[in-house]
């Protein structure tokens, strides 16, 4: 649940204004900017194992269609409600600008606690809900995109792609009605860490900032960041993984069910195998329990990452937020008051518009290599690994030396789908505004969200 019951969609709206009125465009534009194009509800029923049957609330919001197609993911969760869709689907249009990748935004989502389903029936919610989307004309590679949010995963994209090509047979483009699926249905390589690589690099390249870093009391570098991550899903998680692998320390680390620390740090692979055996965080070798889940928040620690929900940090706790940055992984994390508390402690806030926008970016690869009907890598590694062996070779002839065979194959190897995958996502995110003195531009005053 998120810890404040505002408006997520008034507070994009905030958010919105606040920067619009930097910008001298006029009121109509920024007004057609602004709201929803199209809001669809539906409602369908779904029969228990005991015969009874239940209606399922589900929403897809179109945003922005200035840019077609658009793209959003979609969440499965018991609190959905069309005012967060709203608010997801308008920071999904802000987020998709400012990485520069050709969409409008969007958002869905079904009003469910999926863990009280079993797989067969949240098969059936999902096909049914796909179903629904092509009724309404809200799926397909040139009209309506969706990706994985909160809830959803590979398995759920599985379902959503298979529905779409059963109904729309022969259709030669019909993968890239949906990104983020497995791998082997047409899926790519990085999509799933995408959007947990992108939060490391956003704080990477904000701890490489000295004078940013000097002003905020921390040496520069990731090294010994002391990490505080709320949420251990699909985001928190390869965050986690990725800021411990970089140098930082994970120090503490919240799921529904409550929050641990350890201040010589967690390992995100060690936690997580714990909470498969014993269906909780809660005692974890080596941590300590929390009393509170949301007390994470409020942990000593240089680096607050919340990864769950908006609405998170607010007026409420702010002030007793510990952290110098707070790297938003969640979209929507912080309330304007909540927001407004941490600027005038000097919090280094990196918002959501920015530090999530990895998982979007490797969907628009996904969505181009489905559309190309070729694997990133399949015709350029044969002819690379040959240019290479020709460059060795006359470097050999040139020298009169030879290269052993370990150092030949280190420097002879043609990129592959990750390798380019990874290289394009972070010259991505290198290319998008700096964030070095990003908190003095209009931009960072938008919150954008996948
Ligand atoms: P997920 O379902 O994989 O994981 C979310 C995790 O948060 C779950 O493990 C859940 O138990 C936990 N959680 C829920 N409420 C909590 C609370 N109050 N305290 C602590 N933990 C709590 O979802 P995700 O895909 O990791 O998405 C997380 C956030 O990141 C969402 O705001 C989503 O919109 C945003 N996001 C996701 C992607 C993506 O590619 N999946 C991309 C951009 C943004």
């Amino acid at each position: 649940m998120p810890a404040s019951n505002q408006s997520f969609f008034e507070n994009v709206l905030r958010y919105f204004d606040h920067a619009a009125a930097l910008t001298g465009l006029p009121k109509g534009l920024l007004d057609q900017i602004k709201y929803c194009n199209s809001i669809y509800h539906f409602k369908f029923p779904l029969r228990n194992p005991d015969g009874s049957v239940e209606v399922i609330s589900a929403w897809r919001v179109e945003h922005s269609h200035h840019k077609l197609p658009v793209k959003g993911g979609i969440r499965f969760s018991p609190d959905a409600n069309e005012d967060e869709v709203m608010a997801l689907a308008a920071l999904m249009t802000y987020k998709c600008a400012i990485v520069d990748v050709p969409f409008g935004g969007a958002k869905g989502a079904v009003r469910i606690d999926a863990g009280k389903y079993t797989a067969e029936q949240m098969e059936r919610v999902t096909r049914r809900y796909t179903h629904e989307l092509v009724k309404k004309n809200c799926i397909g590679p040139g009209i309506d995109v969706p990706a994985p949010d909160y809830g959803t995963g590979e398995r759920e994209m599985a379902w959503i792609a298979d529905t779409y090509m059963a109904i729309n047979t022969g259709q030669l483009d019909a993968l890239a009605c949906v990104t983020g699926k497995p791998v082997t249905q047409g899926g790519i390589r990085g999509r799933r860490e995408a959007t947990g690589r992108g939060v490391f690099y956003a704080l990477r390249e904000a701890c490489a900032q000295k004078d940013d870093m000097k002003a905020l009391g921390l040496t520069s570098g990731l090294e010994g960041k002391r990490v505080a991550i709320q949420g251990l899903g699909n985001v928190g998680y390869h965050a986690a993984k990725f800021c411990r692998e970089g140098g930082a320390t994970v120090v503490a680390i919240a799921e529904r069910e409550g929050a641990i620390l350890n201040t010589r740090g967690l390992n995100e692979n060690q936690v997580l195998q714990h909470k498969k055996e014993t269906g909780s965080i809660l005692n974890s070798p080596g941590a300590t329990n929390l009393p509170g889940s949301n007390d994470v928040l409020e942990s000593e620690c240089d680096v607050l990452i919340p990864a769950a929900l908006e609405n998170q940090i607010t007026a409420e706790n702010a002030p007793r937020i510990k952290a110098k940055i707070v790297l938003e992984a969640a979209n929507g994390p912080t309330t304007p008051e909540g927001e407004a508390i941490l600027q005038e402690k000097g919090v280094f806030v990196i918002p959501d518009i920015y530090a999530n926008a990895g998982g979007v970016t490797v969907s628009y690869f996904e969505w181009l290599k489905n559309l190309s009907h070729v694997r990133f890598g399949r015709m350029g590694k044969r002819y690379q690994e040959t240019m290479e062996n020709r460059m060795l070779r006359a470097i050999e002839i040139a020298t009169g030396k030879q290269f052993s065979e370990s150092d030949r194959s280190a420097i002879v190897r043609g990129a592959d789908e990750l390798d380019l995958v990874n290289s394009l996502s972070q010259r991505h995110r290198e290319d998008s505004p700096r964030l070095h003195g990003a908190r003095h531009l209009p931009i960072s005053r938008l919150r954008i969200s996948d």
